[in-house]
C-alpha cells in the first residue's frame, strides 16, 4: 500500500494511545515504522533510518530485527501457537520460563502469575495482595501506598497507583483505597518526624491510616515515565524495613527496570532488596511478544497453595506459549551474550556523552544514568532551578529537534523539562556516540530557538 494511503487511513481509523487525538486525525503519524535492525528503525514516510534511543517504550532491550527471538517465536507459532493455562492446562514454554524466572529473580521470589503486559501485572499484583490478606484473615488490609511521579500503567488499578496527574486523573477512573506519598523522602522513611514533609511520606501515611488497613506499597526501583528519578541510597531498604515493621507487602514494579535495563538483572538488585511481589513485562521478551507477569515469594505461594477454591483471576493469554518461548530465549540471550556487562560498560559511555552535553550547554543539567536508564534536564537557570517559561515546552522542543536529526528520545518530567534516553541494551560504543552527535545537533538548534 502507498505510504500516502497509509497516512490517510491512520488519520481516519487509528486512535493512538497516549497522544493528541486532534493532531492524530489532522496531521497523522510522523513515522510509520517499517523495518529495524539493532538500534536503527526505518521510517516508511521518508525512507530514512532513525536511531531508536528509547528502545521504543523502554522495552525493545535486545534491539530490532533480532533473528533468534524471531525464530523462537516462529517455531512455537508453527508447532502450537496458543494454549490456555486455566484449570490444569499448561504448556512447556510457560513452565520452562516460570522455572527460569524463579531462578533469576531475587531472594525467595519463586512463582509467576502470567499476564500480557505491565498494567495487567500491576492490577494483578494489587488484587493478589488483597486476596492474600483476605486468606490471612485480614481483609481490612486492602489499601495501597504508591508514590507521586510513579507510572504503573493505565488499567484502572494501575492508573490509580500512577502518580502522574494526567494519567491518574484520566476519565475519572480511579479505584478506592490508594494513597500517594511523596517520592524518595528518605529521612522521613527512616523515621524523622520533624521533617516538614513527614505527613506525605510512606511512614506518615501508614501512621495516619493505620497499618491494619494497608495491604501493600507499590513503587518502581527507579521511576521511569515520571522523570527517570533515582532513589537515594538506602531508600529501597528503608521501604523494605517499613514493610517488615508494619506487616505490609512490598510490590516492586520492575516493568522498566527488569531484565538488565539498570545493569543488574532487576532494579532492586542494585540495592540488594527483595520485594514480596514483583511486576514484570516489557524487557521480559524485549517486546517481541506481549508478556508480563507477577512474581511472588514463598510465603505468598504457600498461602495460595493452601487455598482450596477458585482463584478467579486470569487472562486468555496468561502463559501464552509463543510469548513464553520468546521470553525464555530472550533471557537465554541476556545471559549468553553478557548483556549486563555490556550495559555497565555502555553506562560509562552514556555518562561521557551526558557530561559533554552538560558542559557544552548552560541549560543542560542533572544528567544521570543507571545502566542504560538515563536522563538529563533543561532549565533556564540550572543554578536556581529556574524552569523555562511553560510556553517554551523545552523537552518537547528538544524531542522534535532530535526527531529532525533522526533520533528518537522522549520527554519526561512534570514540567516538560526532562529528556529520557534508554537505548537497546546490546548497543555499542559507536552507536552511543551516534546518539550524542545527533543530540548535540538537536540541542544546538534548541539553543538558537530560545535566543
Ligand atoms: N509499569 C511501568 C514502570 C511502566 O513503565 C509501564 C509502561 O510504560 C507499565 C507499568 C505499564 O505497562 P504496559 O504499558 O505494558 O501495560
Amino acid at each position: 500500500t502507498e505510504v500516502k494511503q497509509l497516512v490517510e487511513w491512520d488519520k481516519k481509523h487509528f486512535l493512538h494511545p497516549t497522544s493528541n487525538p486532534k493532531e492524530g486525525a489532522t496531521t497523522g503519524p510522523s513515522i510509520i515504522f517499517s523495518e529495524g535492525k539493532g538500534v536503527y528503525v526505518k521510517n516508511a514516510i521518508d525512507g530514512e533510518q532513525y536511531l531508536d534511543a528509547m528502545s521504543m517504550l523502554w522495552n525493545v532491550n535486545l534491539g530490532h530485527g533480532h533473528q533468534e527471538l524471531a525464530k523462537a517465536g516462529s517455531e512455537q507459532l508453527a508447532s502450537l501457537a496458543c494454549t490456555s493455562s486455566f484449570k490444569g492446562f499448561s504448556n512447556e514454554p510457560a513452565i520452562q520460563l516460570a522455572e527460569k524466572l524463579a531462578s533469576i529473580t531475587p531472594g525467595d521470589l519463586n512463582t509467576v502469575f502470567y499476564t500480557s503486559g505491565g498494567s495487567e501485572s500491576n492490577d494483578t499484583a494489587l488484587k493478589l495482595a488483597r486476596f492474600y490478606w483476605g486468606l490471612k484473615g485480614k481483609s481490612e488490609k486492602r489499601n495501597f501506598i504508591a508514590l507521586n511521579k510513579a507510572y504503573h500503567g493505565v488499567t484502572m488499578a494501575a492508573q490509580t497507583a500512577t502518580g502522574i496527574p494526567t494519567f491518574n486523573e484520566f476519565a475519572g477512573s480511579n479505584i478506592d483505597g490508594v494513597f500517594h506519598a511523596e517520592a524518595h523522602l528518605l529521612n522521613c522513611e527512616l523515621g524523622d518526624q520533624d521533617d516538614p514533609n513527614y505527613a506525605n511520606s510512606i511512614r506518615g501515611i501508614i501512621e495516619r491510616e493505620g497499618a491494619d488497613t494497608i495491604a501493600g506499597i507499590i513503587l518502581e526501583p527507579v521511576q521511569g515515565a515520571g522523570g527517570v528519578n533515582m532513589p537515594p541510597e538506602g531508600y529501597l531498604q528503608a521501604v523494605r524495613d517499613i514493610c517488615d515493621e508494619f506487616n505490609i507487602l512490598f510490590l516492586a514494579d520492575e516493568v522498566i527496570c527488569g531484565f538488565g535495563r539498570t545493569g543488574k538483572m532487576f532494579g532492586v538488585d542494585n540495592w540488594q532488596v527483595t520485594p514480596d511481589m514483583m511486576s514484570i513485562a516489557k524487557g521480559l521478551t524485549s517486546g517481541y511478544a506481549q508478556l508480563g507477569g507477577v512474581m511472588m515469594n514463598e510465603e505468598i505461594r504457600q498461602t495460595f497453595a493452601n487455598y482450596d477454591g477458585v482463584l478467579s483471576h486470569g487472562f486468555t493469554y496468561s502463559g501464552h506459549p509463543t510469548a513464553c518461548a520468546i521470553g525464555l530465549k530472550n533471557i537465554e540471550i541476556i545471559e549468553r551474550d553478557n548483556i549486563l556487562e555490556n550495559v555497565k560498560n555502555m553506562e560509562i559511555e552514556m555518562k561521557k556523552g551526558l557530561d559533554y552535553l552538560q558542559q557544552k550547554y548552560p541549560f543542560v543539567t542533572k544528567s544521570r544514568s543507571l545502566g542504560l536508564l538515563s536522563a538529563f534536564e533543561l532549565y533556564e537557570d540550572p543554578a536556581t532551578e529556574k524552569l523555562f517559561e511553560s510556553r517554551v515546552f523545552p523537552a518537547n522542543t528538544v524531542v522534535n529537534e532530535s526527531f529532525k536529526q533522526k533520533l528518537i528520545v522522549r520527554a519526561v518530567g512534570a514540567h516538560n523539562q526532562g529528556i529520557a534516553i534508554a537505548p537497546p541494551l546490546n548497543i555499542n560504543k559507536q552507536e552511543i556516540e551516534d546518539i550524542f552527535e545527533r543530540m548535540d545537533a538537536a540541542l544546538t538548534a534548541f539553543q538558537k530557538k530560545i535566543k
